[in-house]
């Protein structure tokens, strides 16, 4: 941003969790920010009422078959629209745009995350899944073109803030804390007839269904690994995953001296939302504090493996390297898809994970991962449903 002007932010995935959040910050500070673009996948109609309030310059629909509704939703706006997942990409390199707010669900956000971090923007970055799928082409990138990728997720934007001030090698282990999702407690025997109402109310936070579902499974907390990987430059080894049922402590740097940081507040996504825009200034804002004297014991247990499988095979893609993420990950978003339709149950989404990572093969490019993205796709499309009597 050129001196006192206002930071001229690019939301994609606005009609999101994180996208409507993202614009109730921005509604915050209307002198350090301007929407000067929003982009969304088919829901138009809402896409339409926020340009009608945000004023934004442009206004993106990915899916074509909206965009006469869009036009004349918007006519006489002045606000400009266009539709395609080539039109979302082109916002994201937009000149005059400063921040781009990446909140696509899913691998359909990799392509633009990265045309914006090649375009050496601010990247406020929700859409862990292009980092799972392409992590290292996402940091060769920002250190060819100088891109600042902020993260949004909770854990993350934890860890980064517990980092800012810190020596090069002085991290010894990230501990990402984890809810535990709705399903902590429930008995492995009845995760057979767990129904997708159940696993969309998660029991802290409020999100978009996908995600929503991958707490409850901790395959989330697995991408949250991977993710946390790229964004910090750590090993595996050095990424270990505790349940925190409260959602306090956000996470934790543990250091080479033996001293621990951690990040803690309520559970209130537009915090590290606002951290992320407001980088590295820190801006007054109401949100939510914590009162000590009422958060009540905060606990912390180990996360059971045999009863979310999906947290080690996340491990298990990480270590491999190469495409096995991005086979992971397109697995998962299938198997979470068919969960969510009925078509397969709760206990099916680790086996189609599996049988999607075992698509894997050697891939550097953005078109070998997209091709082993879409090799595990139909893999977990094409697989039967296991458990189903
Ligand atoms: P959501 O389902 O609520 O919203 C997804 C958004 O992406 C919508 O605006 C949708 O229109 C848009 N979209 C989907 N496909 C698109 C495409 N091809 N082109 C353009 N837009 C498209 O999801 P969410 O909960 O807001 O999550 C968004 C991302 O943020 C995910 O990667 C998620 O893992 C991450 N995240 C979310 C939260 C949260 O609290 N919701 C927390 C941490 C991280
Ligand atoms: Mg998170």
């Amino acid at each position: 941003p050129r001196g006192d002007a206002p930071r001229s932010v690019a939301v994609l995935g606005s009609t999101g969790s994180i996208g409507v959040q993202t614009l109730e910050v921005a509604a915050l500070f209307p002198d350090r920010l301007r929407i000067t673009a929003l982009a969304a996948g088919t829901r138009w109609q809402e896409l339409a009422e926020q340009a009608r309030r945000v004023r934004p310059d442009h206004v993106v629909i990915a899916d074509e078959a909206h965009l006469g509704a869009l036009r004349d939703a918007l006519a006489g706006t002045g606000v400009e629209v266009a539709a395609g997942t080539d039109a979302v990409r082109e916002l994201a390199e937009e000149a005059e745009v400063d921040v781009v707010v990446a909140a696509i669900v899913g691998a359909a956000g990799l392509r633009p995350t990265l045309a914006a971090v090649e375009a050496g923007k601010t990247v406020a970055l929700a859409n862990k899944e292009s980092l799972v799928v392409a992590g290292a082409l996402v940091e060769a990138a920002a250190a060819r073109s100088g891109a600042v990728v902020v993260p949004v997720d909770s854990e993350h934007s934890a860890l980064f803030q517990c980092l800012v001030g810190e020596p090069a090698g002085s991290v010894e282990r990230l501990i990402l804390t984890a809810s535990g999702g709705p399903f902590r407690l429930r008995p492995a025997e009845t995760f057979d007839a767990i129904s997708p109402e159940e696993a969309v109310a998660h029991p802290n936070w409020s999100m978009g269904a996908k995600i929503s579902v991958d707490s409850a499974t901790m395959m989330n907390k697995g991408l949250e690994v991977i993710e946390a990987r790229w964004l910090f430059g750590v090993h595996a080894d050095q990424i270990e995953v505790v349940v925190h049922p409260q959602s306090v402590v956000h996470s934790v740097v543990e250091f080479v001296d033996g001293s621990s940081k951690a990040q803690v507040g309520p559970p209130d996504m537009r915090v590290p939302i606002q951290v992320a825009l407001a980088f590295p200034d820190r801006w007054a804002a109401p949100h939510p504090r914590l009162d000590w004297t009422r958060t009540g014991p905060l606990t912390f247990e180990p996360v059971d493996a045999d009863r979310f499988p999906c947290l080690g095979l996340a491990y298990d893609a990480l270590r491999a390297g190469g495409s096995a993420p991005a086979a992971l990950n397109a697995a998962n978003e299938v198997a979470v898809a068919r969960f969510l339709t009925g078509d397969v149950r709760f206990t099916d989404v680790p086996r189609l994970v599996e049988v999607g990572l075992a698509t894997a093969r050697p891939a550097g490019t953005l078109d070998g991962l997209l091709a082993v993205d879409a090799a595990a796709r139909r893999a977990a499309a094409d697989a039967r449903a296991l458990t189903t009597a």
